[in-house]
């Protein structure tokens, strides 16, 4: 499931895309101006942004712009929608950091699969799909992760936590991104949240002989490697 934010004036509009995201199993919450999408982006942080170009106020370009230039928002995808069909337009959407860019009237197919699109390129964790990395398999539609030949016995929070790592191996994830991604707060939770569940999916992927999979990178954070360094053997 994913958590989408509508940022659009027009209520029939809002109304209309947030009926078929839910339809489709999103999270969705609604803000009608520029100031407000930021209050939501501040608590929450989305796993997407379905933003109007032409908003009372400040314009969704000049938000798109602020997000893209700040760490914490830099990759959040955004699908613009505008009235304006001009090439020129599309052109200054697009290098504000839109993701992808619609004109209104859209049909709702073509808008949901376009957040699809958008979603496996930028955000898999927030898909249904099955992931697949080295011995691990994690189904998100019945919930089940598979490791080495044996099932692996997972709570809510590791699963949300293995599938967000699975879906961006390799990389190292700071707890504050982690919270932000995995808990949807950066605010209220402690960082050393992210030790406790850390330290609890380890322990789950041992069984399966998964666990050194997952990195600490000492002042950094957290990966999810297939490159497991494996100590060498004492002959003696
Ligand atoms: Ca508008």
């Amino acid at each position: 499931m994913s958590r989408v934010l509508v940022v659009e004036d027009e209520s029939a509009i809002a109304e209309l895309i947030s009926i078929n995201l839910r339809h489709a199993g999103h999270e969705v919450s609604v803000a009608d101006r520029a100031e407000q999408a930021q209050q939501e982006v501040d608590r929450v942080l989305p796993d997407l942004v379905i933003l109007d170009w032409m908003l009372p106020g400040q314009s969704g370009l000049a938000l798109a712009k602020r997000w893209r230039g700040e760490a914490r928002t830099r990759e959040l995808p955004i699908i613009m929608l505008t009235a304006r069909a001009e090439e020129s337009d599309k052109v200054s959407g697009l290098d504000a950091g839109a993701d992808d860019y619609l004109t209104k009237p859209f049909s709702t197919h073509e808008l949901m699969a376009r957040i699809r699109a958008v979603l496996r390129r930028k955000a898999p964790e927030a898909l249904d799909s099955v992931v697949e990395l080295g011995a691990l398999r994690l189904d998100p539609a019945t919930r089940r992760v598979g490791g080495g030949g044996g099932e692996v016995k997972i709570g809510p929070t590791e699963f949300r936590l293995l599938h967000f790592l699975m879906t961006h191996p390799e990389r190292v994830h700071s707890r504050s991104q982690l919270l932000d991604r995995v808990w949807g707060d950066h605010v209220f939770i402690e960082e050393r949240t992210v030790d406790v569940h850390v330290k609890r999916l380890r322990e789950a992927l041992l069984p399966v002989g998964c666990s050194a999979m997952i990195e600490t990178v000492r002042g950094v954070g957290y990966r999810l490697t297939q490159q497991v360094l494996v100590a060498p053997v004492d002959p003696n």
